[in-house]
C-alpha cells in the first residue's frame, strides 16, 4: 500500500522512501527483504554506484544496476559541488551544488562544539520576494526534487566524514526556498533523512522554516508531523511585513496567528519565531512590545538573527545596543528568546548569496 508521504513522480532513487523503494522492488520481482541492504549503502555507506556489489543477492544486484545505470528509471542524485568555502574560523562550509539541469543551489555545514548542522535549500530560488534576501531578490526557478533535499544533506554528511568529524545532528530547512510552498517533496526527503536504519536524524533535530504559508502550516498540524516548525515573522504589522515579505499580502497576519494557534493546540509542540533585525526597520523597542502583544498566549521561542546584508538591498544590521533591548522586552513578557550571531560573513552564508556571486 502506497505512503501518504511518498512522492508522486520518482526520478531518482533519493526519490524513494523506504517503503516505496520495497514497492518498486516487490513490482520487478525482487524480494522487498532486500530494501534495506540497499538502503544501508545508499544511507549509510552513503554509496555513489553500485558497479559489482558483491554483497547483494544477484537479483538485487541487477535491479539497482539497471535502475541507476543510463537510461534506468533512478539515476542517483549526486550534485556537484562547483563552490566550496570555509568561513575564517572554520566553523562554517558552504557549498554550490550544481543539479542535473544545472541549476544550482546553496547548502551550509554550520559547526558547533561536538555537533553539526546542516541548512539545506528547497527550491532553486524562492518565490516568496523578502527584499532583504538574496535568493528572493533572485527570484524562483523551480521546486526540488525530495531526492534533490536529500542529496544536499548526504553531500554535508560525507564532508564530515572526510575530515573525520561526527554526523550531523541537525537538519534546518532554511537555505534557498520556502518549504511549505514546495510540501509534498519536503515531507518525503524528510521522511528519507529521519530513517532509523538510514541517515536517522531525530525528527525532533529538524527544523521546517516557512515565511507563513498557511495552508502548509495548517496540513503540518493536520498530519501531526513530528518537525519543529520555524515561523519568520520579522514584523508585527501587515503593512510592515509586506514591505519585508511581498508574498504575505497573502496570508494576513491575524490568520496567521490564528494558524499558528491551530497548530501549537494540535502538535503540542512549541512555535519557532524568527526575526531579522534590521536597523531601524524593525529593531525598535515598539516593535519589540507590538511582537510580544502579537504573539500573547502561544507557545513560542523567539530567535533574534541580526542581519546579514546584501549587495540588492540597502538595509543594514542592527546593533548590539539595540539588539539586546529587543531581547529584554521580550523575555519580560515572558518569551524565551535567543540571539544568534551572525555566521560565515566571509563565505556569504546568508542564503542566495553565494548562487548571486
Ligand atoms: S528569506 Fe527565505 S522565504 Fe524569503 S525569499 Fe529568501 S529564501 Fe525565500
Amino acid at each position: 500500500m502506497s505512503n501518504p508521504t511518498d512522492f508522486p513522480t520518482p526520478s531518482s532513487l533519493h526519490d524513494l522512501t523506504f517503503s516505496a523503494l520495497e514497492r518498486e522492488l516487490l513490482a520487478s520481482g525482487v524480494r522487498p527483504v532486500h530494501a534495506r541492504a540497499l538502503w544501508r549503502a545508499l544511507y549509510r555507506e552513503m554509496a555513489t554506484h553500485f558497479k559489482e556489489r558483491a554483497d547483494f543477492p544477484p537479483p538485487l544486484r541487477r535491479w539497482v544496476e539497471e535502475a541507476t545505470g543510463e537510461g534506468g528509471r533512478f539515476p542517483l542524485d549526486a550534485p556537484e559541488a562547483v563552490a566550496d568555502l570555509k568561513s575564517s574560523d572554520g566553523q562554517t562550509r558552504k557549498f554550490l551544488l550544481r543539479l542535473r539541469d544545472g541549476q544550482t543551489v546553496e547548502t551550509v555545514i554550520m559547526g558547533y562544539p561536538g555537533r553539526s548542522t546542516a541548512c539545506v535549500s528547497t527550491q532553486a530560488g524562492c518565490a516568496m520576494g523578502c527584499t532583504f534576501c538574496a535568493t528572493g531578490q533572485a527570484g524562483f526557478a523551480r521546486h526540488l526534487r525530495p531526492g534533490e533535499i536529500v542529496a544536499q544533506v548526504l553531500h554535508c554528511q560525507r564532508a564530515l566524514k572526510a575530515e573525520g568529524q561526527a554526523g550531523l545532528r541537525n537538519l534546518v530547512l532554511m537555505g534557498m526556498g520556502e518549504p511549505l510552498h514546495n510540501y509534498d517533496a519536503v515531507m518525503t526527503a524528510l521522511e528519507i533523512a529521519t530513517e532509523r536504519g538510514g541517515l536517522n536524524i531525530a525528527p525532533s533535530h529538524v527544523s521546517v522554516s516557512t515565511v507563513g504559508v498557511i495552508p502548509g502550516i495548517l496540513r503540518m498540524a493536520r498530519e501531526n508531523r513530528p518537525y519543529p516548525l520555524a515561523l519568520s515573522l520579522h514584523a508585527a504589522t501587515d503593512a510592515e511585513r509586506m514591505a519585508l515579505i511581498p508574498a504575505s499580502r497573502r496570508w494576513p497576519l491575524n490568520e496567521l496567528i490564528a494558524a499558528c494557534r491551530t497548530y501549537g493546540a494540535a502538535t503540542g509542540r512549541r512555535i519557532f519565531v524568527g526575526w531579522t533585525l534590521i536597523a531601524g526597520t524593525n529593531d525598535g523597542p515598539a516593535q519589540a512590545e507590538q511582537l510580544a502583544e502579537l504573539l500573547a498566549g502561544i507557545d513560542a521561542h523567539i530567535n533574534l538573527i541580526p542581519l546579514n546584508p546584501t549587495e540588492g538591498y540597502e538595509g543594514e544590521t542592527t546593533s548590539d545596543e539595540a539588539a539586546q533591548r529587543f531581547k529584554a522586552i521580550l523575555q519580560a513578557a515572558g518569551f524565551p528568546c535567543t540571539l544568534r550571531q551572525r555566521r560565515g560573513i566571509d563565505v556569504a552564508a546568508g542564503c542566495g548569496q553565494l548562487r548571486g556571486r
